[in-house]
């Protein structure tokens, strides 16, 4: 299907030196940060690294007179398997297109290309005094354009909200080359349908996103940490309801039950109270320090209304950091122990939140298996993590079923398949059980209208 001739098309439109097909680096990007297995059907017939939105067009037009497949790519730091190229063909990696290409002041707006790393954009704004707050934890390497495919997340949504709410505007290649602009600075604009938000979250499967209009925010002059520790889940869980009623919206809501706990302890030989069952990171900012301190106060006394054993007020930004370092630490503390770590990503309406992590240490009793749960308590995004050794094989015949029971306690509870890592290839066997036969013809239905040859990304959110 890809053959010299259409190599050395590849090359004459983006340069020799950026069309790669080594064995060696066709297999460098067979796979991401997810745990799908390395497979040699994986990898790539060709890896194309075009620096222009010119040269995107001009090899997605390539590509669609040939049918070949196109998977596009970021930093590869996807958690669904997303930028795998499933079906070979070209893997379309956009790590050259990092310009930020306008700075727009008064609008308080930056038009970037899609390559940008999400904490070069972050340093941009903080150093005219302006805020990008998705924070995907990633983002030292995690890409614009990876962010705007996945809708990414991050600890600071339960105020800031995701990615979604920070796209203004995208320039997008269509899967036959087409380069089409959505959106634009206009705060209001219901000019035709919402294009901007259909791709955002589309994972690389409707369009090329090649630059993006985000808006900044201006940066909050004071912040600080607290840490909570409960003894109890539910009454973790309802401090952090009852902040949130109260008025008192953080920027950050962490949970980390038991099993995190107690593997954080041991990670950083640290000494825990084995009868804390729930410890909450809060992080609060505000523009000055009465209103800061007034927060903290707040929290403070809801936390000793639900019986906190602990708390902590960083009283200096490296407390604050050392506080936080724990919370970063914590997929290395959990990942450490055990061979292997199945990392899930479910969402569930806030107040669901106790009964979600009580299932969950349900199905880790049932299927013999430790399951670590953190999570952005603010928003009732969940990571569960299954702790198992995959290579004994009647323990992963477990894994996976309790994987199913999962998603199928987060459906039951109101919630959803992904809260911010997308569907991808791990979790496309469980769409139809959330958006039903309905939902994914619909979703089928926009795909064929965009990508009537099924080139883009193929394999991805359904099988
Ligand atoms: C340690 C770690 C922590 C993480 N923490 C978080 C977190 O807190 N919150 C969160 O939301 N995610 C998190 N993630 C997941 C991941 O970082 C995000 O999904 C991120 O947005 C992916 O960006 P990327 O540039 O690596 O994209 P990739 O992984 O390269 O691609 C992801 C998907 O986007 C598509 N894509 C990439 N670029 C484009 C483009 N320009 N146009 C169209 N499609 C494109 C790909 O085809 C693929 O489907 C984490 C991952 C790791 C490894």
């Amino acid at each position: 299907m890809l053959n010299k001739e259409i190599k050395e098309k590849l090359r004459a439109i983006v340069g020799t030196e950026h069309v790669l097909d080594a064995n060696l680096d066709r297999f460098g990007y067979s796979y991401d940060s997810s745990f799908v297995p390395l497979l040699p059907a994986n990898k790539p017939d060709v890896v194309v690294r075009p620096r222009t939105t010119a040269e995107v067009a001009a090899v997605m037009a390539l590509a669609n007179e040939h049918s070949i497949p196109v998977t596009p790519r970021g930093a590869a730091s996807g958690r669904t398997g997303g930028s795998i190229p499933l079906a070979g063909g070209i893997s379309l990696a956009l790590d050259r297109m990092t310009s930020i290409v306008e700075f727009d002041e008064k609008n308080m707006m930056v038009t970037v290309e899609a390559g940008v790393r999400t904490i070069d954009l972050y340093n941009f704004g903080a150093e005219r005094g302006l805020f990008y707050p998705p924070d995907p934890a990633s983002w030292k390497f995690s890409t614009i354009g990876g962010n705007i495919a996945e809708n990414a997340g991050g600890m600071r949504a339960v105020k800031y909200g995701v990615t979604t709410n920070y796209v203004m505007g995208l320039e997008v290649v269509l899967a036959d080359g087409t380069v089409i602009h959505t959106g634009g600075k206009a705060i209001k604009n219901v000019t035709g349908y919402d294009l901007t938000s259909l791709f955002t979250g589309s994972e690389g499967t409707l369009g090329v996103i090649t630059k993006a209009i985000l808006r900044l925010i201006p940066m909050p002059k004071l912040r600080n940490t607290l840490q909570l520790m409960f003894p109890s889940l539910d009454d973790a869980c309802n401090t952090i309801h009852k902040m949130l009623q109260s008025g008192v919206i953080p920027a950050a809501a962490e949970l980390m039950d038991k099993t995190c706990i107690q593997a954080v302890a041991r990670h950083r030989k640290m000494d825990i109270d084995p009868a804390i069952e729930a410890c909450v990171v809060i992080e609060i900012d505000a523009d000055d320090t009465e209103a800061l301190a007034k927060q903290s106060k707040q929290i403070e006394e809801i936390a000793k209304s639900f019986y906190v054993v602990e708390v902590r007020i960083a009283a200096s930004p490296q407390e604050a950091e050392d506080i936080w370092a724990i919370r970063r630490g914590l997929s290395s503390a959990v990942g450490a122990m055990a061979p292997n770590r199945l990392g899930e990503d479910i969402s569930v309406p806030r107040d669901a939140f106790p009964e979600i992590v009580r299932r969950i240490r349900g199905i880790s009793e049932k299927y013999r298996l430790p399951i670590a749960v953190y999570g952005h308590a603010g928003d009732g995004n969940i990571h569960p993590s299954v702790l198992c050794d995959l290579s004994n094989e009647e323990e992963a015949a477990r894994v996976h079923q309790a994987v199913d029971e999962i998603f199928a306690a987060a459906l039951a509870v109101g919630g959803t398949l992904s809260g911010e890592h997308g569907i991808g290839i791990t979790k496309r066997d469980y769409i139809v059980s959330a958006l039903g036969e309905g939902g994914v013809r619909t979703l089928k239905a926009i795909k064929q209208a965009l990508d009537p040859k099924g080139i883009l990304n193929p394999g991805k959110i359904w099988n």
